[in-house]
């Protein structure tokens, strides 16, 4: 049996990840591959390095990429951060909080939670309560919970964490670039992340970044065998796992370059060129553009006359759920999204399954066509299957978002004509 060439249809991604890639993106994954070691391969891992700093708003030295899909970045933190036994504080407000406790547990941690209902968010007093009540070793913390939309505060966190000596691990993949990050200023002590969101790259590489605090507590549990003579290694429990190994991961990256896995070259390109483009357009600008198309698709849904789920004050800027309305079958619309106009959006988990449909506006598509186009398609949906909707009333207050935008920006004071 002979397969033809792989020709994927083509999609417009407007659920919560994945969203279509950056074309540039791809075609720097299509370079060619150079030796594990070969300079010009060391050398764009220490480009990596630097420009994830940047992403992240950090100094920490110990900033790379973890080889997998964002879960990958999640499980390689929390596997070496925790020794057995250690007490682990995770709030959960959605479906990731649910996956950090997991694999908090299978790490060997005693895990304490506390949870929230679905569509809210933490205070920074509900939490430093709560750190006061189990005493953690680790918070694990979500940003951007695409399941329920919501984005958690987390810049009084850290400095809660420090005051009470606890080490902060918060996931931001959903969130990264299209929201407000601050590593440094935050006081975070590890973060992880991945490219299929709002940095407009495929799934596939965990960009990762740790402070001083979270290295030394890593590097004390790297044992004699992996051939570490400075006195450091063996204090703490051996990392049970050796491909989320940080200590072990972190020694390949650092200069020794001590062999561990063979590093994803044609990852590394993506992750490098996402990276890239990112900070060439700016990451105050990046946040922006997800402010505006997160805006103008909210004012376009609630235009055509449906509601929006959740507390929208804390909504992430680059994904909204919305309420499907009575009477409308979600699965069916979604179909049809997808049938009749190549259109993806997505749906939910757990106690939304089947209540909202998630739309986003993230990445390579937090533009202004992809978000009128899905509008006007979801109109034309909805229309089709006898839903009554307000016809025109979507894309007509989205494009009054858009030239409220525009009016703003050509009255920018201070702008100097070319
Ligand atoms: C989308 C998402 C992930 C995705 O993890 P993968 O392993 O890349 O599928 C992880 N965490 C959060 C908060 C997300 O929104």
């Amino acid at each position: 049996m002979s397969s033809s060439q792989i020709n994927p249809p083509p999609r417009l991604l407007m659920g919560p990840g994945p969203i279509n890639a950056d074309p540039r993106v791809l075609r720097a994954m299509s370079a060619q591959l150079v030796g594990q070691y070969d300079p010009a391969m060391t050398g764009y891992m220490n480009e990596v390095m630097e420009l994830y700093r940047g992403v992240f708003k950090t100094s920490n030295e110990a900033t790379f990429l973890v080889d997998g899909t964002s879960r990958a970045g999640i499980e390689a933190a929390l596997i070496s951060l925790i020794e057995p036994g250690a007490k682990v504080l995770v709030p959960i407000f959605g479906r990731f909080g649910h996956l950090l406790k997991e694999i908090a547990v299978r790490a060997g941690a005693e895990v304490a939670v506390r949870e929230k209902t679905w569509g809210q968010v933490f205070t920074p007093e509900e939490i430093e309560q709560a750190i006061i009540e189990e005493r953690p070793a680790l918070l694990a913390l979500v940003q951007g919970d695409t399941s329920t939309t919501m984005n958690q505060p987390l810049e009084d966190i850290g400095e809660i964490c420090q005051r009470h000596g606890v080490l902060f691990y918060t996931d931001v993949t959903a969130s990264l670039a299209g929201n407000e990050f601050s590593a440094d200023e935050w006081k975070i002590d590890a973060v992880t992340a991945g490219l299929q969101k709002c940095l407009g790259g495929p799934s596939g590489s965990a960009p990762i970044s740790l402070s001083d605090r979270a290295v030394d507590a890593i590097r004390s549990r790297r044992h004699v065998e992996a051939g570490i003579a400075d006195g450091t290694a063996g204090r703490g429990t051996r990392i049970a796992s050796n491909y989320f190994d940080l200590a072990m991961i972190m020694d390949y990256w650092a200069p020794q370059r001590l062999n561990h896995h063979t590093e994803a070259t044609s990852m590394l390109y993506g992750a490098r060129e996402c990276a890239r483009l990112l900070l060439d357009e700016g990451l105050d600008a990046a946040v922006a553009r997800h402010e505006l198309h997160g805006r103008a698709m909210l004012a376009g849904v609630q235009g055509l006359g449906l509601e929006v789920f959740g507390d929208i004050t804390h909504k992430m800027n680059n994904v909204v759920a919305v309420d499907i309305p009575a009477g409308v079958d979600g699965d069916a619309v979604r179909s049809a999204m997808l049938a009749d106009y190549g259109i993806e959006i997505g749906t939910s988990f757990g106690p939304l399954h089947g209540k909202v449909w998630r739309i986003g506006t993230m990445g390579y598509n937090a533009r202004k066509d992809a978000v009128m186009i899905t509008l006007a398609a979801l109109e034309q949906v909805l229309r089709a299957g006898g839903a009554e909707v307000r016809p025109g009333g979507g894309t007509g207050a989205a494009a009054e978002i858009y030239q409220d935008h525009a009016g703003s920006q050509a009255q920018q004071p201070g702008e100097v004509p070319a």
